[in-house]
């Protein structure tokens, strides 16, 4: 499984070069990984369950946790799932873009795309050259291309990193532009509910549909997202989190400090052991740079990482929900 020759397709112009390799490969049941908005995603065409078998077996994914199914237009919505009228309107009118719905199924998505679940998620990505591909070859099932708990990708460099020679085909059109996963909100029940937070903030949400909910399993709860019981985006670096305040406690030691640039000027000025995330006052660069930073870290000589606490509301709580989940247990 590790000896394919992988394809890497460079991409320049989005709208016009052609994609017809990649597309040949995913009607042929092979794998593809292709840029988002959001991260790059491992792609199988969803209408073949061995070719979306394999995305677990390259990835060392466990086998409950589903794929997002990926179509090119709002229209397509009914060729996978079933959805009410209501809430297609808003589906229309909000994508594409970094959110992903989820819906009962239709018959023709295979319980492999599921990981046996009677629903599935649907995403409009709103990158051009995803969109052409599903266009071209169809609905097109992906999770993120990385190997099962390590930071999802953000450039083609890390895809190529985790998975040549696993697969035939990597597509490389430069960096993705939110860097998180995707907002996920679940419309089977009666009131939205997200299972997890993404670039679409929960205040956008409320705005959006009303009233939504949000989700935490309790712990001895089997989670509705299954995909949120395993632990993610961590580097292999031990990894702690503090207030902005105390990451001068860390100057000099042989620790990386991740925080925004413009805590490096309040607290660390002139300090080298300092990777910048991104502008506070810009918080979605602080996104996109996460999961970079966080495959930094691991490649860096420091011996471990700090970063900065963030506040909870509109990006930063999505923000904060992955570096939760990177930080080390105990
Ligand atoms: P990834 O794109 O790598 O983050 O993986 C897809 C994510 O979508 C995982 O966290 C899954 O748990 C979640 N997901 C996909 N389909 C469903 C579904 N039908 N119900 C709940 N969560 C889902
Ligand atoms: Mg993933």
């Amino acid at each position: 499984m590790h000896n394919i020759e992988t394809k890497i397709v460079k991409i320049e112009d989005l709208y016009n070069d052609s994609i017809d390799q990649p597309c040949e490969i995913l009607k042929n049941g092979g794998l593809v990984a292709f840029p988002t908005e959001t991260v790059y995603g491992l792609g199988a065409l969803a209408t073949l369950p061995d070719a979306v078998k394999k995305i677990f077996q390259v990835k060392g994914r466990p086998g409950d946790n589903p794929l997002i199914v990926h179509i090119d237009s709002a229209d397509k919505i009914r060729e996978v799932a079933y959805v009410d009228d209501r809430y297609l309107e808003i589906i229309e009118k909000i994508t594409p873009g970094p959110i992903t719905f989820v819906l009962r199924k239709r018959e023709n998505i295979p319980y492999e795309v599921t990981a046996g679940l009677e629903t599935v998620g649907v995403r409009i990505p709103a990158h051009p050259v995803a969109q052409r591909l599903s266009r071209c070859a169809g609905p097109i099932a992906a999770p993120s291309a990385n190997l099962s708990g390590k930071p999802s990708p953000t450039d083609a460099a890390t895809v190529i990193e985790d998975l040549r020679y696993r697969i035939e085909c990597i597509i490389d059109a430069g960096e993705s532009a939110f860097g998180i996963e995707s907002t996920i909100v679940d419309l089977t029940r009666t009131v939205p509910l997200v299972l997890r937070p993404g670039p679409i903030t929960m205040e956008e949400l409320s705005t959006i549909f009303g009233a939504v909910e949000y989700y935490q399993p309790r712990q001895d709860e089997k989670p509705l997202a299954p995909g949120m019981k395993y632990r993610h985006y961590a580097p292999e670096k031990r990894l702690q989190m503090v207030e902005p305040s105390e990451l001068a406690n860390f100057i000099d030691k042989d620790v990386l400090i991740l925080c925004s640039k413009e805590t490096k000027e309040s607290f660390l000025k002139n300090v080298d052991n300092v990777y910048v995330l991104g502008e506070f006052e810009r918080p979605y660069t602080i996104a996109q740079n996460l999961y970079r930073s966080l495959r930094y870290l691991d490649k860096s000589k420091y011996e471990e990482g700090v970063i900065e606490k963030f506040p909870e509301y509109g990006i930063f709580f999505s923000i904060m929900n992955r570096i939760k989940k990177a930080i080390s247990k105990g």
